[in-house]
Order: structure tokens, then sequence, then C-alpha cells
């Protein structure tokens, strides 16, 4: 039996799919402009190893993670960067591929674009007109919040709560400032689409509603996303389902990981510590980056340090040397798959990864052999350990290149550079260290280092 945290009802729930033989999943995906960035890539890692303990569960599992190709922070980069949309938006999906694919994600079996599904979009809206849950004004459509009792019953919120998180309705077009769009009109130089409320484009919200009933029907078990999505978006998505199907519930079972930190800040592109996923592929393998936001469980807090990545490569490198003689030829470890039905607790499966890791360094065939046989549904070690560091050396470079002595001079560099007032060049040997997994502590009697 699988338990899962469900974010509707706050609690902890034994996992009883809508049909056993057929479990339905979606997860909220990008909206293309940009590069991924770490923040973004943990959703994508988390809901994969979710999705591989699903399939080896049950016999059946449809996972759909869509893609929003249409939305305003789309259009300002195209007026910002003069490139047209499509350009965009194409470009950017072929990246999101690549950095999916370097994770070790396995594709979800539907990815649907917002733009190929305006037409279920537009007839979803017509329908919550008909049932009185919208109403139209000069060209938009907005949702009728007051007539849907249930709302704010996901992220717990009071409607003044909801209000104070809203933006402030300035054109006075709404009936009441919780309401939100679902349509909106389209000037001549914006993407815009025929509908019966005039040339215009969609409101976010309302393409996970329609998609995810063209693909898995008007209720499904999981929906899943980042927590930032909690509220407005996922709320808003439940309120325009339930109503225009006329159904209790949307998803029976609302998933959701938490932030990324960056050295206990907060991401983002004003405080310039934008992490992307592109950027640390440069310097890491992407299945370090996995490993690295798999270790916190997925509800928790996750704090990002260049040090704790350099932490991951050699935990994973630890497990692949000893895993060097095996080659998976059947199920996984019991107790990790145990661990994964808890809840995904993921820090509790690579311990025990790393028990087996050490058993099997102490001669344990069957050790070895069970934590080959997990890789799969770990997303981690599916390569051959040599493979692994003929492509991942900087281990080596660790533990036989930078000796004491080595260090001990560069130190001493560092310490004369600073004297000399050349931080740019202290620096530059601060980090050349790093990437050699080797940490700097400045203290009073000078500096004193520890390996990663
Ligand atoms: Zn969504």
């Amino acid at each position: 039996m699988i338990k899962i945290f469900n974010t509707f009802g706050k609690k902890m729930e034994n996992f009883d799919p809508i049909d056993k033989n057929h479990v339905k999943i979606y997860v909220c995906g990008p909206t293309v402009y940009d590069r991924i960035h770490i923040g973004n890539a943990r959703p994508l890692v988390v809901f994969d190893t979710l999705v591989r303990l699903l399939k080896l569960s049950y016999k059946k599992v449809t996972y759909v993670r869509n893609i929003t190709d249409v939305d305003d922070k789309i259009n300002k980069k195209s007026i910002e960067t003069g490139k047209p949309i499509n350009k965009i938006t194409s470009e950017t999906i072929k990246h999101f591929h690549v950095d999916c694919n370097k994770l070790k994600n396995m594709p979800p079996d539907f990815e649907p674009k917002a733009t190929d599904h305006i037409k279920e979009m537009v007839e979803l809206i017509d329908t919550l007109i008909k049932k009185g849950f919208a109403y139209v004004k000069s060209g938009n459509v907005f949702f009728r919040v007051k007539n849907y009792d249930h709302y704010g019953r996901l992220s717990q919120r009071t409607i003044d709560e909801m209000l104070a998180g809203a933006r402030v309705e300035v054109s006075g077009l709404k009936e009441n400032s919780a309401d939100f769009t679902l349509w909106k009109p389209s000037s001549k130089d914006l993407p815009g689409w025929d509908s019966p409320w005039g040339r215009g484009r969609p409101g976010w919200h309302i393409e996970c509603s329609a998609m995810s009933k063209k693909y898995l029907g008007e209720t499904f078990d999981i929906h899943g996303g980042g927590a930032d999505l909690i509220f407005p978006h996922h709320e808003n998505e439940i309120a325009q389902s339930c109503c225009a199907n006329n159904k209790q519930f949307m998803a029976k079972y609302w998933v959701h990981n938490g932030y990324v930190n960056i050295d206990q800040k907060k991401m983002s592109k004003s405080l310039g510590n934008f992490k992307t996923i592109y950027d640390l592929l440069k310097k890491f393998n992407g299945e370090v980056i996995r490993y690295f936001l798999l270790q916190a469980h997925y509800r928790a807090p996750l704090n990002f340090k260049h040090e704790y990545i350099l932490e991951a490569k050699s935990s994973l490198s630890r497990l692949y040397r000893s895993i060097k003689d095996f080659k998976k030829n059947g199920d996984p470890d019991k107790e990790i798959f145990f661990h994964l039905k808890n809840d995904l607790n993921t820090p509790k499966a690579f311990a025990r990864a790393h028990f087996l890791s050490e058993q099997s360094n102490k001669g344990s065939r069957e050790a070895g052999q069970l934590l080959k046989n997990s890789s799969a549904l770990l997303g981690i070690l599916e390569e051959d350990t040599e493979t692994w560091f003929k492509n991942n050396p900087i281990d080596l470079k660790i533990e036989y290149q930078l000796s004491e002595t080595n260090i001990e001079e560069m130190i001493e560099d560092r310490r004369i550079a600073k004297e000399k007032k050349d931080f740019k060049a202290a620096d530059k040997i601060r980090d050349n260290l790093l990437n050699n997994g080797i940490i700097l502590e400045d203290n009073v009697n000078g500096t004193s280092w520890r390996r990663t």
C-alpha cells in the first residue's frame, strides 16, 4: 500500500486509486519562455520518481504533464528580445526536453501544449457561462467565485486571505475582486484566437482543467506540482473543473513539493541567485543534480549550495563504486521500495542504498545486486560504473591529485593574494579548490579546509 500526503485535507492517506487497473496522474509543466532553474527541476524529478513507483505498483499508469505556451511572460519576452513568440516557445521546449533527459526523467505519456487545446478551453468556458459560474465583460470572461461554495478548500484560505493575495483589479470589470480570468481579449500584436467573446487568449488556469479532462477524464487520481501552485492555480483548476463537470472533486490526491532556496535565501532574478539547470549541467552530471534533489524529503524545503552538489557527487560515486560488478537482473530492494511507498521517503531510501553499498564493499554480493536492481526505481545508478567514472572524473582528482601539500600551498597563495588585496586572484583559488571538492573556512587563526 502506498501512503501519500494529501494537500487536500492536509493529511497522510492510503493511496486508493479510482481504477486499480489504471492510475492517472497530472502534473503542471513549464511555461516556456526561459531555461528551467533548480526550483523548476524539483517537481520534475519528484514526480518522475513517484511515477516510477506507481509503474512498479500498478498495471497501467498514465502520466500527463502540460506545456504552457501561451502566457503574458512569453509575450513580454518576445517584445524584449524581438524574437517571434513561436521561436521562443519552440526553442525553450527543445531546451526543456534536453534538461529533463539529463535529469534522468522519463518522458510523460502525454505532453499537451496549451495552444493545441484552445477549442477544449473555449468549450469548457462556454459550459461555465451557461451554468452561471462565469460571466462576460467587454471581451473578458471571469469565473464567478461566489457561486462555488467550496472555493478555498484546497489552500484552506478565507476569502479575505485570498483577496490579499490577488492582484488589485484596476479595470473594474469584475463583479468581485476574487473572480479570476478565464479568457481575455488580445490586441492585434498579441497571440489570439476567435471565440464567442471575440478574438482573445485563455487565462492560465483553464488549460489544466481542459487538458486533464481530455487525457485523464473528469476525475483522476493524483494532481501534482510545486507548493507555489496551490493558490491560486490549483484552487482555480478545482473550481473550474468541479463546476463545469458537476463533480465533487477533480483529483483525489493533491501532491505538492516544497521550495528550493539558494544559500538559505529565496531564489529570485532580482537577487541574482538564479541557478539554471543549463548552467549547472556545464559542471555536473544531471544524475548528480537528481541525487541532490531527491536527498531531501519532497515536502521539506531544500537548500541549494554549491558544496551540497559536490557532496551529492561524491555520495553518488560511492554508490557507483560498490555496484561495479553487477548488471540489473531482478526486483528492487524491498526496503528501498518500502520507504518510497511511505510518502516517497527518498532520504530513507538513499540511507538504505548507502547501507547496501557498504555491505557490498565488505563483500556481500547480494547487497550489491539489490542496489543495482533498485536503480530504475530511483532513476540513478543506471549507467555502468566504468562509464560513470569515465564521464565524471573529478572524484579521482579529489582522491589522487590534490594532496594535502597541494592544498596547503594553494591556501598560502590565496593568503598572499589577499594580503596584496588581489581579491580576484584569491577568489579564483577558492573556487578552484571548491571545484576539486575542498571547502575553505576562514577563521581567527587563519584558514582551515575540509573535503566534501
Ligand atoms: Zn496547472
